[in-house]
């Protein structure tokens, strides 16, 4: 499975895309984890083909983390799609996201010349697709925000999307290869968000094989950037991962780079 970080930012952060991440399966199906305002770029600078990405993850509906979908929509369509493209989220996806793309393009659904196949995933529930087992948990956010484990026959992925950790999502990343976490603040001073610190808390109680973290609020990221280095230099396995980063997760307990 390879992991590739198109964006690393939190919403209003104009030096980083917000957050998203495009995964690749060992079968070559492309998964795109969130597509907020500025992400849908990021994937169009990755993906060449029409046909990709295969499905799409939201994990809350706030629009750093999908109000790119409707411009993704219509680049499909002005490419050339004809297979299908599935949208897995949360109760009511469906609703929000052809809401969204009739703000944006006004009668534009009709138009769509491949199908939208929209699924939804409860906390607790098992989903398969793309030849991986998909469960969610509830995490602490000011919507609704489902912390995502993908699943193949070697490996497991975490994704926070938002939202502080709970027992439902810690327990849900134990034994992850990775776990891609937010940590929006320094410590746990914003209601509703993860920190640094916080997600240090967690990779020493949790058994997680390495951390990312993204998602870090603006001037956190720039102003504290000398504090964090200080802190992770004592975690080899927890990394601020920048766009265009890119990892395979192998057979091997470390991630190795992809060329
Ligand atoms: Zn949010
Ligand atoms: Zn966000």
């Amino acid at each position: 499975m390879e992991v590739l970080f198109l964006g690393v930012g939190e919403a209003c952060d104009e030096h980083h895309a917000n957050t998203s991440v495009l995964l690749t399966t060992g079968d070559g199906c492309r998964i795109l984890l969130d597509c907020g305002f500025t992400a849908a770029h990021r994937l169009f600078a990755h993906c060449r083909s029409a046909e990709e990405p295969h499905a799409v993850w939201i994990s809350h509906f706030h629009g750093d983390h999908f109000f790119g979908i409707p411009l993704l929509l219509l680049r499909l369509w002005e490419t050339g799609r004809t297979e299908p493209l599935t949208i897995i989220s949360l109760q009511g996806g469906r609703d929000k996201v052809l809401a969204a793309l009739e703000l944006a393009y006004p009668g534009f659904e009709a138009k769509l010349q491949f199908p939208l196949i929209f699924k939804e995933l409860d906390p607790g529930a098992r989903l398969e697709f793309g030849g991986l087992t998909w469960q969610a948990a509830r995490s602490i956010h000011s919507c609704t925000n489902l912390g995502l484990l993908l699943q193949d026959d070697r490996h497991r992925l975490f994704y926070s999307g938002d939202g502080r950790p709970t027992p439902e999502t810690e327990q849900l990343m134990q034994g992850a290869d990775l776990v891609i976490h937010e940590a929006f603040s320094l410590k746990d001073s914003i209601a509703n968000h993860g920190s640094v610190l916080s997600c240090l808390d967690l990779a020493r109680r949790a058994d997680i094989g390495h951390m990312a973290l993204v998602h870090l609020e603006r001037n956190v990221r720039t102003g504290g950037a000398e504090v964090i280095t200080t802190l992770l230099s004592e975690y080899p396995r927890i990394w601020l991962p920048t766009e265009d980063d890119r990892i395979l997760l192998g057979d091997t307990p470390d991630l190795v780079p992809a060329r």
